[in-house]
């Protein structure tokens, strides 16, 4: 049963799982006379964005953000960004430091750098080199629908930042959560960002993956956003590099006798009161499961965004009895969760036996939320099950590799019959010939 529910779950959760309003769909009409698709609308966008540039981006801001911008309006001024920073409350400013300088350590501490090997045999010598360097430009995608993400801006730009990106372009839908939000223009500011611009959805990733007048393209996009932002990523992705297609926000709590009741309930609520987010409990202890089911009732009561969350719980939520730890731990692998949060006494133990997770959380005192503000790795994680192969955004993901490979004469004579013999096989003369003409002076 639970393998069942797991997999209606994990279709759910995928980004097409994500559901428009009714609002959406009527917008959609409005807009381009039929009822399209999702992937539809985003297909049309990114195409008339590619064409007609700034003129389709101003367009599509105007109809969908209802927003009036120019060409002059269209990205924060310097003056905005300063005097959004000079009115910030001094209090949220150092936070934004203190998280900063959480972020910076932990990604540059595993920032990928330089490997040079050399093989040496009497006068031959080869030297090979793996070099990374940073990507030029890089776009980020902060939501501004329905609330306000500051944190996105931390947990994106950062690891762009220690990783030596040296062009940052942040898009956020012109909205009172987006690029009229001070608390975001000052976070921006204090970070060092200098290019804002008031765009967000597909047509905000189109014309950050084909540039348009007064907006350079860029080079990768990263970041959340809805899922017409998540279709455009992928829209677009080859022309430009993209982070993740990221689809609703996830927690499997692994907890033993040994959690608290309330601090398990209040995981789960955190991570559904996202809405729509799926949180499920899978535990080995039927006592806990009975009181958290209370403690849930009890604290959805009193939460400000409790009917929202206790909505998202009952479509994206599971309490999951399992026969023991190995089952749970079978059962963790198999949804590939975005959070994982270990709630048990030994929780070296468990993370032994789970291998797909984006991020986890180990033990009683480190709930969610330390990651998704302010311990270091970046919040930008695999979802939908994608834990399977893909990981959390970090620093190295704005580092581009080359390798970089050097023989001396004597070098190319030990491996030249390695060479012809591939050429001969593969019948590739010429590059046999690339090497025998050296060889023959
Ligand atoms: P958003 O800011 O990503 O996108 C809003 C834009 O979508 C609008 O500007 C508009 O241009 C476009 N849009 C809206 N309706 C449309 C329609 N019918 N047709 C075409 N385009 C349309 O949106 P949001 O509401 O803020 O959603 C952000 C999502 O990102 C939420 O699901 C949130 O939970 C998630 N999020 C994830 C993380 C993370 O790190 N995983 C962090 C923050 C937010």
């Amino acid at each position: 049963d639970a393998a069942r529910q797991f997999a209606e779950l994990r279709e759910k959760l995928s980004p097409q799982g994500n559901v428009v309003s009714e609002a959406g769909r009527q917008r959609t009409i409005e807009l381009f006379g039929a009822p399209l698709t999702p992937q539809q609308v985003v297909e049309k966008i990114c195409q008339d964005v590619r064409s007609r540039g700034l003129e389709a981006l101003l367009e599509y801001t105007r109809k969908l953000d209802r927003k009036e911008l120019t060409a002059q309006t269209l990205r924060v001024s310097k003056q905005e960004l300063s005097a959004a920073h000079a009115q910030a409350d001094p209090k949220f400013l150092e936070t934004i430091r203190r998280i900063r300088e959480n972020v910076l350590e932990f990604q540059q501490a595993i920032l990928s750098s330089d490997v040079v090997i050399r093989r040496v045999v009497d006068n031959a010598r080869v030297e090979l080199r793996q070099r990374y360097l940073p990507l030029k430009r890089v776009g980020i995608c902060v939501p501004g629908g329905a609330a306000a993400y500051p944190s996105t801006v931390l947990m994106t730009a950062v690891p762009a930042q220690a990783a030596g990106v040296p062009e940052i372009a942040v898009v956020v839908p012109p909205t009172q959560y987006g690029a009229y939000n001070s608390d975001l223009l000052a976070t921006c500011h204090e970070l060092g960002i200098t290019e804002v611009y008031r765009i967000g959805g597909a047509q905000a990733v189109a014309a950050l993956a084909y540039g348009v007048e007064g907006l350079p393209r860029v080079d990768k996009i990263v970041g959340p956003g809805n899922l017409f932002v998540a279709l455009a990523k992928r829209h677009v992705f080859g022309e430009v590099d993209i982070d993740s297609i990221a689809g609703p926000s996830e927690v499997i709590v692994l907890a033993d006798e040994s959690a608290n009741p309330a601090y398990v309930a209040s995981d789960l609520i955190s991570q559904a009161e996202h809405s729509p987010g799926s949180a499920v409990l899978i535990t080995w202890h039927p006592p806990l499961m009975a009181a958290v089911q209370q403690e849930l009732e009890r604290q959805l009561e009193r939460l400000e965004r409790g009917d929202l969350a206790r909505q998202s719980l009952e479509d994206y939520g599971a309490l999951i009895l399992a026969r023991g730890e190995e089952e749970a731990a079978r059962l963790t692998d198999e949804l590939a969760t975005e959070h994982l949060h270990i709630s048990t006494k030994n929780p070296d133990e468990l993370l032994n036996k789970v291998q797909n997770a984006g991020a986890i959380f180990m033990g009683h005192y480190t709930p969610v939320a330390l990651g998704d503000y302010v311990a270091g790795p970046s919040h930008v994680l695999p979802t939908g099950g994608t834990a399977r192969f893909a990981n959390g955004l970090c620093a190295n993901d704005f580092l581009k590799r080359s390798s970089v490979i050097r023989y001396n004469r004597e070098a190319l004579a030990l491996d030249a019959d390695a060479v012809r013999m591939i050429a001969d096989k593969e019948g590739l003369t010429a590059h046999r010939a690339s090497v025998d003409i050296r060889l023959q002076d």
